[in-house]
């Protein structure tokens, strides 16, 4: 692009939806011959995306506001942290503007008022599947925003309001388009990908001359017609899952759930405000897998939970030698200004936390390492997201970007591997996170030779 586009810097901070904001807005700044660039200096203006979800979270966002104003001083600020524009005044009172999540008109019309647009009719040349801050093989389908749940610990719901599902036509071209455009794993992103068209009542939608539900399960049979790998994200424990692990197993959707459970006793759960019947929940884990013997299920717990005892942290300690969840993460649990679970009585103190934190890492971590272990000898498909020093660095079905393991290919060169490139691995080594094999290539076979998707 020429010498005279107005430039915008970008900050993108916070989850994957967050991501896929960033995406959106990048995508029409392009659109409108702006040149997006990395630094500071050589911005006109800066928007900086923020996230308020946890205060650890709204202090970086803070911090990114204020750099951004320091070295260049017109900052548009938008995304969940917009949500709390006083406490953005308060600190910042020169920001040029704040908007909330997905409010992508306030951000653009932010933008035209500090820099107008230059009028070019040859600077649209985006690629239809637009612009993306995920590496060009993978991206994330953001399919709804909102959440109808009130968890006592999270406060989406009044930051971001009740689902609102996108139609499923939508998302299912959106999906075909980031395939055309070289996407092989779609990660399938909301705050709630279980509760999807709810609020549509699950209307139909027409899409290559199919209809299709807005409805979780429709919407994998539509993904499940792309060349990709599609992975569910942040699903809720509804019986409804059970319909979806079929399709996993007939290798549909990726074999893969990542099912928050956050705690294993009823009464911590039902002061959470989520579903408290801990003995259904592990017979459908246990279920899971006997349809489908290779899922991988992921899911985050909090400990030290207002009120918890040491026979509550023991209760969710036994469900994870029962369930033995393949990925887990978990936090100490931490107040979120606004949340209503900071008026429950009884806060655990804060040692004790930390003390539960690291018992509970202790025990996942020998689960995960010995799940992984039995892979040991086994060939998985992967995804090669990166070639290092010869090393190729993928992923399998098992492992989603930035959250799991990584399968390290020792002959990556030799194998002739490519960034994108799907592989056949033959597992020969673990440790506690990540895999290690060798890509499985014939004599004398060429990089087209290797067996792909
Ligand atoms: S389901 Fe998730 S987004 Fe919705 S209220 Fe609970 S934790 Fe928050």
């Amino acid at each position: 692009m020429s010498q005279l586009n107005p430039k915008v810097g970008f900050v993108s901070l916070g989850c994957p939806k967050a991501l896929v904001d960033s995406e959106r807005i990048l995508t029409q700044l392009r659109v409108e011959g702006y040149d997006i660039v990395p630094s500071y200096d050589s911005a006109d203006v800066v928007v900086v995306n923020t996230c308020g979800f946890i205060d650890s979270a709204v202090a970086e966002s803070l911090d990114a506001i204020g750099e951004a104003m320091n070295e260049n001083g017109k900052v548009i600020v938008t995304g969940c942290l917009g949500k709390k524009s006083e406490m953005i005044r308060e600190q910042y009172p020169d920001v040029l503007s704040v908007s909330g999540p997905q409010d992508y008109t306030s951000v653009m019309d932010a933008v035209h008022a500090a820099l107008p647009p230059r009028h070019d009719p040859f600077v649209d040349l985006v690629p239809d599947y637009g612009i993306k801050l995920t590496p060009r093989h993978y991206a994330y389908l953001k399919i709804s925003e909102g959440c109808n749940h009130r968890c006592s610990f999270c406060i989406i719901p009044s930051m971001r309001g009740d689902l609102v599902s996108r139609p499923v036509e939508d998302v299912l071209r959106e999906a075909e388009r980031l395939v055309k455009g070289g996407v092989r794993e779609l990660l399938v992103v909301s705050q709630d990908t279980s509760a999807y068209g709810v609020d549509r009542k699950y209307a139909p939608g027409t899409w290559r001359g199919r209809e299709y539900a807005t409805r979780m399960k429709a919407l994998c049979e539509g993904l499940s017609e792309l060349d990709a790998w599609s992975r569910l994200h942040y699903v809720y424990p509804y019986p409804h899952v059970d319909d979806i692990v079929p399709l996993m197993a007939e290798g549909r959707v990726l074999p893969y759930l990542d099912i928050p459970f956050q705690h294993a006793s009823p009464r911590i759960l039902k002061l959470m405000k989520r579903p408290g019947a801990v003995d259904k929940t592990l017979e459908r884990v246990l279920r899971w897998r006997e349809t489908c013997p290779d899922i991988t299920v992921r899911s985050t717990f909090i400990v030290g939970f207002p009120g918890e005892t040491e026979a509550e942290f023991e209760q969710l300690l036994e469900f994870l030698d029962a369930a033995q969840l393949d990925r887990v993460g978990a936090f100490a649990y931490s107040p979120v200004e606004g949340a209503t679970a900071n008026q429950l009585p009884d806060p655990v103190p804060e040692a004790v936390k930390q003390e539960r934190l690291a018992r509970f890492m202790e025990k996942q971590a020998a689960i995960s390492a010995a799940r992984l272990e039995a892979k040991v000898g086994s060939v998985q498909q992967c995804l090669v997201d990166a070639i290092e020093d010869g090393i190729a660095v993928a992923r399998s079905k098992a492992d989603a970007p930035e959250i799991d393991g990584l399968v390290h290919i020792q002959n990556a060169d030799a194998a002739g591997l490519r960034v994108g490139d799907f592989v056949d691995v033959e597992i020969t080594d673990s440790d506690e996170h990540d895999l290690f094999g060798d890509a499985l290539v014939k004599p004398g076979a060429t990089p087209f030779d290797l067996k792909v998707l």
